[in-house]
C-alpha cells in the first residue's frame, strides 16, 4: 500500500475511442476533486493503445470536454509534466522494457502455446471437470535459456506473468467497496504482452500508474475485476500498490446501464443543450457522492474542498434529468442580471442570429432588464431564444399563436381592451416608457372596463408578444419599445371580433 503521507497523485485515463460520456466525466470529476481536496496532483493520461479505435479527433473531443467541465489537469497533454509521456502509444518501449525485466527476474515468462493448443487444453480441462479452466502453465517451467533461444529463433510468443503459487487470496482494499477477496489461483498466469508485441491493458496501466507514482486509483467499478491482476503486476514490479476506489455505474431511470435509449450520454450533448458547466459538474458529482446527504447545490469550490472517498456510495447511481434541470436552473437564477446577460443571454441571442428591428436602443440597461425578466423563467440557457423572439421580429411579421388569439383576442371585450390600452399608453412619452410607468398606466383599466384583469391584460400580451406567456406586462412592453407596442396593439385590433 502507498504510505498515507505520500502526496496524493491521481489520474484520469480515458481511452479515446469515442466521446467523453457522463460516467467518464464523473470519474474525471472525482479524481479532480480528490486531488484538489488533498492538495494533490491531477494527471490526465490518454490510454490510446487500441489502434483501431483510438483517434486524435476523439482525444481532442475529450480534451475539449475536460476544459468545458473546468477540470484543469496539472500534468498531461498540453501542460506536460515530469512523468511523461502522457500518451500510452508513446510508452511502448517502456512496457517492453518492464516486461523483459520481469522475465529476466523470473517473474514473467515467454509462452509459446498456440491458440489451438490453448483451446485444446481448455476443452480437456472442461471434460475432466477440472475446477480450474484457465491457462495450464505449460510454459512456466521452460528453461529460461531455451525460451530465449526460441524467441531469438523467431518463434511467436506471448509474455505471461508468473502468479506465485503460494500467493493465497488477493484482497482488494477498496475505499468504496471495502475488502473484496479474489482467489489468486483463479487469476491464471495471464498475458502481459501479446504475440503482436503490444501490452495488455492490465499491464500497461500498471506500468504507467507505477511510474507516475499514482497513489489512488478512482475509476468505474467495471474495472474491479481487473484489479487483482493489476495487484499481481504491482507486486511483480516491486511497486507499492495504490489505494483503489471503484465507483458505481450510472444507470438510467429503468435501472439499466445508461445508454442512448435514455437520452443524451456525452458531455458534448449536454453542453450543446445549454447546460452550464458548473451545474453539470455539480449534478454529476452528486451521482454517488454527497458531503452531507442533503445539499443539492454544491459549488465547485465546495466540491474541491470537501470531496472525500468515505462519502462515495457503492450503490449504482440513477441519472435523473429532472434533478439536473433543477440544479441548472438554480445556477442560472443565482446569477446577477449582468452576469446572466453577459454569459447566457447575449451569447444565445447572438447564436440565434437575432438582429434588432426598427428603432430601439439595446443598451446595457435594456439587456439588464431583459435578463431580469427572463432569468426566473429560464431552465436551460437556450430557453431565452424563444422568449426574446418577439423583440427581434418586425411588427408586421409577428407570428401569433393560434390558440392564444382565439382565447384572448377572439372574445368580446378584447377590442375595448386594446383601444383603452392604446389610449392609456399613448400619453407616456419615450422617456417615461418604463415597466413601472406602464404598469401604473394600465392598472386602472380592468375596473374602468368592468372586466377581469386577465381579459384586459392577456389581449395586450398576445398583441405584443404573439403568445399568452411572457414576463410581467410592464417589463414585456417596456422591452418591446413604445412605437412597436403601439403599432402591434393597432395591428391586433384586426384580429378581434
Ligand atoms: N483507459 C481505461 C478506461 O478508459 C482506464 C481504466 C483505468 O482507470 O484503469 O477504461
Amino acid at each position: 500500500m502507498t504510505d498515507s503521507t505520500t502526496p496524493v497523485r491521481v489520474r484520469f485515463a480515458p481511452s479515446p475511442t469515442g466521446k467523453l460520456h457522463v460516467g467518464g466525466a464523473r470519474t474525471a470529476i472525482y479524481n479532480w476533486a480528490f486531488a484538489r481536496a488533498n492538495g494533490g496532483t491531477f494527471i490526465l493520461r490518454i490510454d490510446d493503445t487500441d489502434p483501431t479505435r483510438s483517434t486524435d479527433e476523439n482525444t481532442q473531443v475529450i480534451l475539449r470536454a475536460m476544459r468545458w467541465l473546468g477540470l484543469d489537469w496539472d500534468e498531461g497533454p498540453e501542460v506536460g509534466g515530469e512523468y511523461g509521456p502522457y500518451w500510452q502509444t508513446e510508452c511502448l518501449p517502456l512496457y517492453r522494457e518492464a516486461a523483459e525485466r520481469l522475465v529476466a527476474e523470473g517473474k514473467a515468462y515467454y509462452c509459446f502455446c498456440t491458440p489451438e493448443k490453448l483451446e485444446a487444453d481448455r476443452k480437456a480441462a472442461q471434460e475432466r471437470k477440472d475446477p480450474f479452466q484457465g491457462y495450464q502453465r505449460t510454459c512456466r517451467d521452460i528453461d529460461p535459456a531455451e525460451a530465449q533461444a526460441r524467441v531469438d529463433a523467431g518463434e511467436p510468443y506471448t509474455i505471461r506473468i508468473k502468479v506465485p503459487l503460494d500467493r493465497g487470496d488477493v484482497v482488494v482494499h477498496d475505499a468504496v467497496h471495502g475488502d473484496v477477496t479474489f482467489n489468486a489461483r483463479e487469476l491464471d498466469d495471464f498475458i502481459i504482452f501479446r504475440s503482436d508485441g503490444t501490452p495488455t491493458y492490465n499491464f500497461a496501466t500498471v506500468v504507467d500508474d507505477a511510474r507516475m507514482g499514482i497513489t489512488h486509483i478512482i475509476r468505474g467499478d467495471d474495472h474491479l475485476s481487473n484489479t487483482p491482476r493489476q495487484i499481481m503486476v504491482y507486486e511483480a514490479l516491486g511497486a507499492p500498490t495504490p489505494t483503489f476506489a471503484h465507483i458505481s455505474m450510472i444507470l438510467g431511470a429503468d435501472g439499466k446501464k445508461l445508454s442512448k435509449r435514455h437520452g443524451a450520454t456525452s458531455v458534448e450533448e449536454y453542453r450543446d443543450a445549454g447546460y452550464l458547466s458548473d451545474a453539470f459538474v455539480n449534478y454529476l458529482s452528486l451521482l454517488g457522492w454527497s458531503p452531507d446527504g442533503e445539499s443539492t447545490v454544491i459549488p465547485r469550490e465546495r466540491l474541491a474542498r470537501e470531496f472525500s472517498l468515505d462519502h462515495v456510495s457503492k450503490n449504482p447511481a440513477i441519472m435523473d434529468p429532472k434533478k439536473l434541470d433543477f440544479i441548472n436552473a438554480e445556477y442560472l437564477h443565482a446569477m446577477s442580471d449582468e452576469e446572466f446577460a453577459d454569459t447566457v443571454l447575449i451569447p444565445q441571442l447572438h447564436a440565434a442570429d437575432f438582429e434588432p428591428v426598427g428603432e430601439c436602443t439595446h443598451d446595457a440597461a435594456w439587456y439588464d432588464l431583459l435578463a431580469s425578466a427572463l432569468k426566473p423563467r429560464t431552465t436551460l440557457s437556450a430557453d431565452v431564444v424563444e422568449q426574446a423572439r418577439y423583440l427581434y421580429t418586425a411588427d408586421d411579421e409577428l407570428a401569433y399563436d393560434e390558440k392564444a388569439v382565439k382565447k384572448w383576442l377572439g372574445k368580446a371585450g378584447a377590442s375595448d381592451a386594446l383601444d383603452t390600452a392604446i389610449e392609456a399608453l399613448e400619453v407616456l412619452d419615450e422617456d417615461a416608457w418604463t415597466p413601472e410607468a406602464i404598469e401604473t398606466a394600465l392598472e386602472p383599466l380592468p375596473e374602468r372596463l368592468g372586466m377581469g384583469k386577465g381579459k384586459v391584460f392577456q389581449p395586450i400580451r398576445v398583441a405584443v408578444v404573439g403568445g399568452a406567456a411572457s414576463p410581467g406586462i410592464g417589463e414585456t412592453l417596456a422591452l418591446a419599445g413604445r412605437a412597436h407596442v403601439l403599432a402591434r396593439l393597432e395591428r391586433a385590433k384586426g384580429l378581434t371580433q
